[in-house]
């Protein structure tokens, strides 16, 4: 969610004598953000879950209660949208139950590393407040849409590509923008504070409201202004190449670290939801029953491109088409808002080469046998097919003007990275190719060197658990996503 700035301190919650938390009566329950906790408190019982997990339960109970609510109706709502186009969620892609730790030690941060999800805590410098990550409905359903998006495309957790990483991080947002408009309240509270016009920052498109007062305090600012959060989904980030862009930079700059880089994608997303809110709302629905219809549907489209995307270089543009294509299949009830939230976001790519002689009878006879995914609905017809493949450090090296690298004392030349080059296809209703993605492997390449520039920077590979990635064989493998 944040990078970790500093381990000290003492919390003032403990940890209870119980191994779970398992609320079976009325709790209070505060949604969003311990700071803007004005707006809202319920008492809500919590759901069943498909996706097992035990919450270690704390002293009072208020902590544990609130990750199990936010994590339980947090499934409960994907699973809804996700059963709609396959098996709902049932099992975690690295354990059989995953534990989930609210006072995980003294650190300003949080993170899921496939076997838990841990939230960390840690002392306000300005308000002297301890500030506990797992306190935020944002930040706990934040790190379970990594855990989500884990489960619905396991093959991205390795990968050495900017814009997946940062994929990941705007899909934990979009996650927790979703958790939050579960709520009637929530979205009738940022209807009245936009005047009704979402573009407008609001209480849903900011996250981690007291995170990012903290983190602003640590950064040097004495006073706590309004209107402060970690990240916001209404943002004027757009895209760029992130090869393009530095590794390091302030938090007004958009650079090639996942956090910063996912800003653009959450913001697209946001921007597109706000096109089918508007749209939904001239055509007659009230403001609520027009931003419910426009998020579960901004969700669903979400959903059903990625499940399918190719792993590619260029992903940003990969997810983006397949929410165009899968908006086609519906009968292209969206598609000028949402062409118009992408251009303005500048996320789909020209690409130059089309064959367009080719069938889909060509492409999906040369898949041999069941490899690949391919759909059909309608007029439109989409398929793609999984190029698993790794480079040497050593073949990336010399783009860097580098000959030897070594991190934490690991020698990084021979290590095997795993990189993205799936191919993806469109086609007419005739069969004939209308998009393609095919990798180029200088763009592989290109997005490799991003990644390792970064993990070289940041020193960000070792066996230790602060590490956001280890060395497995001669594999460099992720641990974990902050
Ligand atoms: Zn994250």
């Amino acid at each position: 969610m944040f990078e970790s700035i500093i381990d000290f301190f003492r919390g003032l919650y403990g940890m209870g004598t119980q191994n779970n938390a398992h609320p079976g009566e009325m709790v209070d329950f505060m949604l969003n953000d311990p700071i803007t906790n004005e707006v809202i408190k319920v008492a809500w019982p919590a759901p069943r879950t498909d996706l097992p997990y035990t919450v270690l339960a704390t002293k009072p109970p208020t902590l544990s209660n609130g990750c199990y609510i936010t994590l339980s109706k947090s499934t409960e709502y994907a699973n809804s949208i996700i059963g709609k186009i396959r098996q709902p969620l049932n099992k975690w892609p690295g354990t059989n139950n995953l534990q989930v730790i609210p006072l995980a030690g003294k650190d300003l941060n949080a993170f899921y590393d496939r076997l838990h999800l841990k939230f960390f805590y840690a002392p306000d410098p300005v308000t002297k407040k301890m500030i506990y990550a797992a306190s935020s409905t944002d930040v706990v359903s934040h790190e379970h849409g990594h855990g989500i998006l884990d489960c619905l495309r396991p093959d991205f957790w390795n990968v050495q590509n900017i814009e997946i990483w940062s994929f990941h991080e705007a899909f934990g947002d979009i996650n927790a923008i979703m958790f939050m408009m579960q709520f009637d309240e929530m979205i009738n509270y940022a209807l009245q504070q936009t005047g009704g016009d979402l573009r407008q920052s609001n209480i849903i498109s900011r996250l981690a409201e007291e995170l990012g007062l903290c983190i602003y305090h640590y950064k040097g600012g004495k006073d706590n202004p309004a209107n402060i959060y970690l990240r916001d989904a209404v943002n004027n980030f757009s895209y760029v190449d992130p090869t393009t862009l530095p590794s390091d930079g302030d938090d007004d700059q958009l650079i090639a670290e996942c956090h910063s880089f996912g800003r653009v994608w959450a913001g697209t997303w946001y921007l597109m939801f706000c096109g089918m809110y508007e749209q939904n709302k001239a055509a007659g629905q009230s403001p609520l029953d027009a931003a419910k219809a426009a998020k579960d549907l901004a969700y669903e489209y979400l959903i059903r491109s990625v499940v399918q995307a190719p792993n590619t270089p260029f992903f940003t543009d990969g997810v983006a088409r397949g929410i165009l294509a899968v908006d086609k299949m519906n009968g292209s009830p969206y598609q000028a808002v949402i062409l118009k939230a992408f251009q303005d976001k500048n996320v789909l790519r020209a690409y130059a080469h089309v064959n367009a002689t080719q069938t889909n009878f060509d492409i999906v006879k040369g898949l041999g046998g069941d490899q690949g995914i391919y759909v059909e609905m309608g007029k439109v017809k989409v398929a793609t097919i999984p190029e698993e493949k790794s480079l040497k450090v050593s073949d990336v090296l010399p783009r860097m003007g580098m000959t030897a690298m070594h991190i934490n004392g690991i020698n990084m030349h021979d290590l095997e990275m795993t990189v993205a080059a799936d191919k993806y296809y469109e086609f007419d209703e005739h069969g004939h190719v209308v998009h393609q993605i095919v990798p180029d492997m200088d763009d592989v390449i290109a997005h490799a060197q991003a990644c390792l520039s970064f993990i070289h920077l940041k020193s960000d590979i070792g066996p230790d658990t602060d590490t956001l990635w280890e060395v497995q064989g001669n594999k460099i493998v992720r641990t974990l996503f902050v």
